[in-house]
């Protein structure tokens, strides 16, 4: 869930009825993709092949693909590999180790990925939803509201997308290989919760199934779904849980991240430590710091209450304003007080450091944003709000 992508729902893409997109081997397994390729009258390895170039070499030109025959490549990678991500814009910053692309969809609708090179790692922010539903109000994406859900291969086809551009080596400094995918783009994803979890499934299936990344270094955020927080800790995978609580207390949450009218602070955290019981994984928990709003030293205080004790970790992230909003970042007295609080409760904190912000539309509200921890130095994280 969260970013807080300041770029717009297209308003020409709102109101229509959500159009399926084409489908793409990425919405299958590899027996669905073998059936497909059957159906064309192709002999099933073709399936594996194909897949290959997309998962294992990051190929998607038909041109490229010489191990096919030449008079079946059009055909298998137009059924394939239908074009699902139309690029309208990359946007570099941060010295091009922060690169934001902007998608069109088939249907006219935008969604946003942000890639972040790093000296030992490199990450890509991917959306689920083109918009969101949740509302939460300091939020430009949310304030446009939901115009339909990704499906799995436009998940994932972010990520695939953005691991040849940084296999390309344009991201100075940083290894070429994606390692580290976060689920922190447009929308909730746990209320896309099938084609998130396919994603997530191809994104950690070894090359040719997937793309071969670390379950450990894939992260879902949510604002707190509670059923889909239990459902995904059943699912028998071992990524993180990124919590968007960014108040301690109901009558705040209730105004900031409206869904906490339909589960409570206390039954979200009962969620996530069950996640973190049942996973063994850290949960992350991520608290937006807004002026006046939610950075008084009594909210740190109780937010440390809560956490005291648990497999937390909290991930305090500096508010980018959108412009024009009422909304503001704490000021860093204010927030060094806070860290203060919580450290002192016993609780792991991060401030993060936000990347991209000079990027014009930037990544969202915390779009393109990487914890900076001294107290645990190399732990990966970026959050939306
Ligand atoms: S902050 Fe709230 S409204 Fe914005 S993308 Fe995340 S869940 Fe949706």
């Amino acid at each position: 869930m969260t970013s807080l992508p300041l770029i717009p729902v297209d308003p020409d893409a709102r109101g229509r009825r959500p159009a399926l997109p084409p489908r793409h081997l990425a919405d299958l397994d590899l027996p669905g993709r073998q059936a497909l390729v059957a159906e064309l009258g192709e002999p099933a390895f073709r399936a594996k092949q194909v897949s290959n170039h997309y998962f294992g070499r990051l190929v998607r030109d038909p041109a490229l693909m010489t191990d096919l025959p030449a008079t079946a490549r059009e055909r298998l990678a137009g059924t394939l590999l239908p074009t699902l991500l139309t690029p309208v814009r990359e946007l570099a910053c941060d010295d091009g180790a922060t690169r934001k692309a902007l998608w069109r969809l088939h249907d006219g609708s935008l969604v946003e990925s942000v890639l972040m090179g790093y000296p030992d790692r490199v990450t890509v922010c991917i959306s689920s939803q083109a918009g969101c539903g949740m509302a939460c109000p300091f939020c430009a994406t949310g304030q446009a509201g939901l115009t339909r859900n990704l499906s799995t291969a436009e998940i994932v086809d972010q990520a695939v997308y953005l691991a040849g551009v940084a296999a390309s080596g344009v991201v100075a400094g940083s290894p070429p290989r994606l390692s580290h995918v976060v689920f922190m783009g447009m929308g909730e994803p746990l209320a896309n919760y099938s084609r998130v979890v396919a994603a997530i499934r191809r994104l950690v299936a070894p090359a040719p199934e997937g793309l071969g990344l670390s379950q450990r270094h894939i992260t879902v955020s949510t604002v707190g779904l509670v059923p889909a927080i239990r459902r995904l800790a059943s699912e028998d995978l071992s990524v993180t849980l990124a919590l968007s609580l960014h108040a301690p207390d109901d009558e705040l949450r209730d105004e900031l991240v409206p869904v906490n009218q339909r589960w409570k602070v206390s039954e979200v955290l009962d969620a996530a430590w069950d996640y973190a019981t049942t996973t063994g994984r850290r949960v992350s928990i991520e608290y937006a710091m807004i002026k006046d709003v939610n950075d008084q030293p009594w909210r740190a205080d109780l937010l440390g209450r809560l956490l005291a004790g648990k497999l937390a970790h909290v991930n305090l992230i500096p508010l980018n304003p959108t412009p024009g909003s009422r909304w503001d970042a704490s000021p860093k007295p204010v927030e060094r007080e806070f860290v203060r609080r919580l450290r002192d409760a016993g609780v792991s904190t991060t401030v993060r450091d936000t990347r991209g912000r000079e990027i014009d539309g930037a990544c969202g509200q915390l779009a393109a944003a990487e914890d900076r921890d001294t107290e645990a130095p190399g732990e990966e994280r970026r959050d939306r709000a």
